[in-house]
């Protein structure tokens, strides 16, 4: 069977470093693997019109910054496809048979969604009476895992890379390839997710010490920003609260300038950058001791983010002198990405039995029946 990867991302706003640690990182090193057949990279604008339907402008607006992010970042237009989700009108069509095959209850389940429609208060309607503020959810933001479950078996995906909020998105979609092959018959693709492998990466917390850096919440380092604002957040970054003084004894777990540490930082950095320390773990001894300030950590920090983030600004700066040819890539990915979901729609009305003018048997059965 071929190996297929398929992940993206919605063009809400530019990339942050949760991206990168939870799947932009991981997509790169697959695709510079050479093992896989083919990789997908969708820029998910349907998905977040679900729930932001009244701004497409914003939507429009970060098509191109999603895409610039990408390429900085080494994504390699030759080896993976990246495409426009709205361009794939199939997945639409998918989403709507894979609808017959979930029930509300069990949307209304799903860990992500719920957590989702909170952050988002749509949920403060409840069953109020007549509050003003009423939003509710739209249907379609409350049914995007079933429009995952379509993107991610149009392209026959075995590999999903990403981070630890979307498991239950990866299950609800393997549900849905069960269901759908037990009743119709084998023909949708069984997908894995594929987490990263440092536990700090699957949930990258924001810089307010927040559970999860997140657009939505602007507790975000966006891979596109300068060096001296990189300095400022992680300067006003989120500690130890009870770490007052240098001398004091401070705490490492909950404390984001050790959780960024532990996924960016490599043993090479300390000989490079501070090197009163072999590695992260006799820093972190320290800091627990007390005598160790958070400056001296802070300025870790930024100096390995700056090693990682300097050649991304730099190849960035490249392209966005180059929108036009970034445009003609999205488009090319798109036509490709249209062709391979068209070929998997055709096998699925097969498998539904709703392919009708292909069916000369039932034209000829029919036809003999109804002569009689
Ligand atoms: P939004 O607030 O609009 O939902 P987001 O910042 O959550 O935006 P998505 O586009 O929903 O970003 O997520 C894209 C991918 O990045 C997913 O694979 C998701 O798991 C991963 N991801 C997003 N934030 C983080 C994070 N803080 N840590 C690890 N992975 C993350
Ligand atoms: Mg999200």
């Amino acid at each position: 069977m071929k190996k297929i990867i398929l992940t993206g991302d919605r063009p809400t706003g530019k990339l942050h470093l949760g991206h990168f640690v939870g799947s932009l990182s991981n997509r790169v090193e697959l695709q510079n693997s050479g093992e896989y057949d083919d990789i997908y990279i969708m820029i998910a604008d349907a998905q977040a019109l679900t729930d932001n339907a009244d701004n497409p402008d914003k939507v429009r607006e970060n098509i191109i910054e999603v895409a610039l992010d990408y390429l900085s970042c080494g994504i390699d237009p030759e080896k993976s496809t990246i495409f426009i989700q709205s361009y794939v009108s199939e997945l639409t069509e998918l989403a709507f048979y894979y609808m017959n095959l979930v029930t509300v209850q069990r949307l209304q389940r799903n860990p992500t969604v719920k957590a989702e429609i909170q952050l988002r208060g749509f949920a403060e309607n409840g069953e109020a009476e007549d509050n003003l503020q009423r939003k509710g959810t739209p249907v379609g933001f409350f049914t995007y895992p079933i429009s995952q479950a379509s993107d991610i078996t149009a392209f026959r995906a075995t590999t999903v890379p990403v981070g630890a909020d979307q498991e239950p998105m990866l299950e609800q979609t393997r549900e849905i390839v069960h269901k759908f092959n037990a009743t119709y018959g084998p023909t949708l693709v069984e997908p894995e997710i594929m987490l990263p492998k440092n536990s700090a990466c699957m949930r990258l917390p924001g810089t307010d010490g927040k559970a999860k850096m997140s657009k939505s919440l602007g507790n975000c380092i966006y891979l596109s920003d300068s060096a001296a604002d990189v300095k400022k957040k992680v300067m006003s970054m989120y500690t130890d609260p009870d770490h007052l003084r240098i001398e004091d004894p401070g705490k490492v777990e909950g404390n984001c300038v050790f959780t960024y540490l532990d996924a960016f930082s490599r043993p090479e950095h300390f000989a490079k950058y501070c090197p009163d320390y072999e590695n992260l773990e006799a820093m972190k001894e320290h800091y627990r001791r007390g005598g160790l300030g958070d400056v001296k950590c802070k300025k870790l920090l930024i100096a390995v983010l700056e090693e990682l983030l300097a050649p991304i600004r730099e190849r960035r700066s490249y392209y966005e002198q180059h929108i036009e040819d970034v445009y003609e890539i999205l488009k090319r990915g798109s036509d490709r990405a249209r062709a391979t979901a068209a070929a998997t729609l055709e096998d699925v009305r097969r498998a539904m039995r709703i392919n009708y003018f292909e069916d000369s048997e039932l034209i000829a059965r029919q036809a003999e029946q109804f002569r009689k």
